[in-house]
């Protein structure tokens, strides 16, 4: 089978398995899905939730949090993991957004293609091609654009996608170029959640479970795993 029809085929297998399509967990503003996006790195769903709304609650509007004292941003967000890293880096973003645009909002971003707000979004303190996908693929944009976590790029590895010395970051453009041109925002949010749903639920970073694994036969980690008992060396990835 070649890699475009391999593509399809995982993400066929996968999509039946967790359903497609897939619901989105968000409807926020472009401007908030920037920062959960940022709260929630390396932090389980419920606490980045959780701080999320405790930093709504207590600083009702963007600008507030960009001039409140440092020390009061990194109490409020205290749940998420390494709050002293990721207090000063929203207030540094919120306050770059400002300066450069004039107002606390990125719905400008509905105007630009998806590969010009990526870039501009690329340009700010800290943000990476995943951050920059969810913005536009997690809020009310709803652009057509692939965020890759940890999950999917373990399964993409061990499944033959993409080579095993590919990091996360440049993963990101190999993988979004191996999807059809002609899918919507939907199925490339389908394909992102499958991926990452796998990984979270059956291709596990140790022990996967290959014996039940939908993707077996065209999996060369899992093929590996099933005759030497191990998974090949290159393939073991977070
Ligand atoms: S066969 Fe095993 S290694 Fe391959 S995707 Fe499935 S669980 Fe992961």
């Amino acid at each position: 089978m070649d890699l475009q029809n391999k593509v399809l085929e995982i993400h066929r297998r996968l999509c039946a398995l967790y359903h497609c399509p897939i619901s989105y967990f968000h409807a926020l503003d472009p401007l908030s899905e920037l920062v959960s996006s940022l709260l929630s790195h390396r932090t389980r769903n419920a606490d980045s939730g959780a701080a999320f709304k405790a930093l709504r609650a207590r600083f009702p509007e963007w600008a507030e949090v960009a001039a409140a004292p440092l020390a009061e941003v990194e109490a409020v967000i205290a749940r998420v993991t390494w709050p002293e890293q990721k207090a000063p880096r929203i207030q540094a973003i919120l306050r770059a957004i400002e300066a450069e645009r004039g107002t606390l909002s990125l719905d400008f971003l509905e105007g630009l293609t998806v590969e010009e707000a990526r870039a501009w979004l690329e340009r700010l303190p800290g943000i990476g091609p995943k951050t920059s996908a969810a913005v536009l693929s997690f809020s009310t944009l709803r652009r057509p654009a692939l965020p890759v976590d940890s999950h999917h790029h373990r399964v993409a590895i061990r499944t033959g996608l993409i080579p095993a010395n590919l990091a996360v970051g440049p993963s990101h453009r190999v993988l979004a170029a191996q999807l059809p041109s002609d899918w919507d925002a939907q199925h490339i949010y389908d394909n992102h959640e499958v991926l990452m749903l796998h990984g979270q639920r059956c291709c596990f970073h140790r022990n996967p479970a290959c014996s039940r694994c939908p993707l077996l036969e065209l999996c060369p980690a899992g093929q590996a795993l099933h005759g030497s008992g191990a998974i090949p060396h290159g393939l073991a990835t977070s």
